[in-house]
């Protein structure tokens, strides 16, 4: 079947010379038409994420960036190569983790974060428990809310790393998102005419209000090339699904059908990947929120910001200044 052709697949045992040094070579780069070992597979990922952080300003010398682990293999592979790279650009990087509260894909989360903290040299890590900072865990959340698992999930996750990075000073907000699921949102949100939305699925979304920039690292690494990583250098992750997460059909047939075309012709995805980069600044930009929330004061689009109204549905009373009061004090405990 096409799909057992990946954009990059681990041998074993090495079947070829390496195209940079001549040693043996397990890893085979379909899209490259190359061979590398695993050494030189590591600095060529690294030196990849290393050029967009510059190329598209994603963070500069001095700069602290806040970089946000959910401990799935995407979060936890970038860590590791920004381990690396972070002294290099004389980054500070600080690794974030929210726990969630469900179950056991919390708690193998959790344990994957804590791994990849005691490997990492040069970040520091922090970790907001909801229930310590909004007093109920995601499950509770989501079921008084009677919204979807998924959006309002996103909604609190966005919200407290907007107020980590703001209280730490920092630059950016970097997440794990990786080319394959960018695409296949860039397709889907093509197909339903948002373009706007597509703003958002490139390297870098400006900030907007006092909300922190995003930055993806990996825009256009493949999801294989992580896999790769994560299986040659045996970085532990959670590989169990989010308990909430539904499943959304035609995101999956798009992302099959991307995997078929790549198969078919191998690098047309980050060709794709790379064009879309190159093409967003004359996409619409999404309009920023124009009012500051009464209570918290981040971007809102009406009098209150999209946390403070969940919550006040939620408990009574918009919660948005204690949460961040809160979160203000996690984040003096990583500076001092
Ligand atoms: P997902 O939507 O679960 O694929 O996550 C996308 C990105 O959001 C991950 O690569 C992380 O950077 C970030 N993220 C998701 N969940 C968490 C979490 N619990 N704590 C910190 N960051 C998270
Ligand atoms: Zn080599
Ligand atoms: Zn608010």
């Amino acid at each position: 079947m096409l799909l057992e052709a990946p954009a990059v697949k681990v041998f074993d045992e090495p079947r070829a010379k390496c195209v940079k040094c001549g040693a043996p070579a397990r890893i085979r780069l379909n899209y490259a038409n190359a061979w590398l070992c695993d050494a030189h597979f590591k600095e060529y990922l690294k030196e990849r994420v290393k050029g967009n952080l510059l190329k598209y300003n994603m963070v500069k010398g001095g700069d602290t960036l806040l970089l946000a682990v959910s401990g799935g293999k995407d979060s936890v592979a970038l860590m590791s190569l920004l381990d690396e790279i972070a002294p290099e650009l004389k980054v500070n990087v600080v690794a974030v983790h929210i726990v969630l509260g469900m179950g056991e894909f919390s708690d193998r989360s959790l344990e994957a974060f804590k791994a990849a903290c005691s490997r990492a040299r040069n970040i520091r890590c922090v970790t907001i428990d909801l229930k310590e900072v909004l007093g109920m865990y995601m499950p509770e959340v989501i079921r008084r809310s009677r919204r979807p698992a998924c959006s309002v999930c996103g909604l609190v996750k966005r919200y407290l790393l907007n107020a980590l990075a703001a209280s730490m000073g920092a630059s950016a907000i970097a997440t794990g998102h990786h080319m394959n699921d960018l695409m296949t949102y860039a397709v889907k949100n093509f197909l339903q005419q948002r373009l706007d939305n597509i703003t958002k699925l490139g390297p870098v979304s400006e900030s907007e209000g006092s909300a922190v920039k995003r930055v993806r690292p990996l825009y256009d690494i493949y999801e294989d090339e992580i896999r790769a990583f994560v299986k040659v250098y045996g970085v532990n992750h959670v590989d169990i699904e989010c308990p909430f997460k539904t499943r959304s059909t035609v995101e999956e047939a798009i992302k099959e059908s991307l995997n078929r075309i790549e198969a078919e012709s191998p690098s047309t995805l980050i060709s794709s990947a790379r064009a879309l980069a190159k093409g967003l600044s004359s996409y619409p930009r999404p309009a920023s929120p124009p009012n500051r929330c009464r209570y918290c004061g981040m971007p809102a689009s009406g009098d209150e910001c999209g946390f403070c109204r969940l919550t006040e549905r939620l408990t009574g009373s918009p919660m948005g200044p204690d949460v961040v009061r809160k979160v203000e004090s996690i984040a003096k405990s990583i500076t001092a």
